[in-house]
């Protein structure tokens, strides 16, 4: 079993993942859980969307759209057939959304940005997975909600790891399409595990599976000079010693 991770950088239109499906077509055969987070930065609109329902703000709505329209431009560009089931997927994952706005909340704010937080890896999830299946990468979608299991600290969910190992027994099966950050508690409440949690869901989905590797995949084409996020004129390091490597580490320490 290998485990492979996909951040929203690397979903972050549709481009984006057709390279998904072209990174995933080198490995057919294999057994492999494929990780993804939200795509693009969707979770940051998610936690204001949280907010603007939990303190029944008057832009909720027009948030909700926003995010429903940057989803259906990569779905739009990556599946042609109007007709194509994604669509309809879509439609009722944001009407349900839409009607869950008009609910009034509980009272723990942190329960309430996880449920609707959350929906940015359901949301991607479907989509990648729907992709890939129609790019001949054929995969399963789990709900991972179902496997990873946690206790009831809302933002920060503490995975139960006896729970969580036994219920990873049987993953194994072919390509497994599943969501980061995302867990869920004994009364069927869903859990994130704190930002930037995808990279942890898949280390957990490895310690648990015994897989024999972890792998992140990354939006640069290798370890460069510096990151082109921020700098203009990156290089690829071309080659890099595993010398260089401890070397490197060892600075960063100090
Ligand atoms: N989507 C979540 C976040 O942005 C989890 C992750 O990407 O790792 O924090
Ligand atoms: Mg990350």
């Amino acid at each position: 079993m290998k485990v492979f991770k996909f951040g929203g950088a690397s979903l972050k239109d549709a481009d984006s993942v057709r390279n998904v499906a072209s990174v995933l077509k080198n490995f057919s055969g294999e057994q492999i859980i494929v990780v993804v987070s939200a795509m693009g930065k969707i979770t940051n609109s998610l936690e204001k969307l949280a907010d603007a329902y939990f303190y029944k703000k008057s832009q909720a709505k027009s948030i909700l759209q926003e995010i429903e329209k940057y989803h259906l431009e990569s779905v739009s560009n990556l599946f042609m057939d109007r007709s194509h089931a994604v669509y309809k997927e879509l439609a009722a994952i944001f009407k349900g959304m839409e009607q869950n706005l008009n609910k009034a909340p509980s009272d723990s704010y942190n329960k309430e940005y996880d449920q609707i937080v959350s929906m940015g890896e359901i949301i991607s999830s479907r989509i990648v997975s729907d992709y890939l299946n129609e790019a001949g990468v054929v995969n399963n979608w789990l709900d991972i909600r179902n496997v990873i299991k946690t206790d009831k600290t809302y933002r920060e969910g503490k995975v139960d790891w006896e729970q969580t190992e036994s219920l990873s027994r049987g993953l194994a099966d072919g390509i497994r399409l599943t969501q980061g950050f995302l867990g869920r508690t004994e009364d069927g409440f869903t859990t994130t595990l704190g930002r930037e949690g995808s990279d942890y869901t898949a280390a957990i989905l490895a310690y648990c599976t015994n897989a024999e590797s972890v792998t992140i995949w990354k939006d640069v084409p290798g370890v460069m000079n510096a990151d082109p996020k921020w700098f203009d004129e990156t290089k690829l390091i071309e080659q890099m010693s595993y010398h260089c490597l401890l070397y490197t580490s060892d600075a960063a320490d100090e």
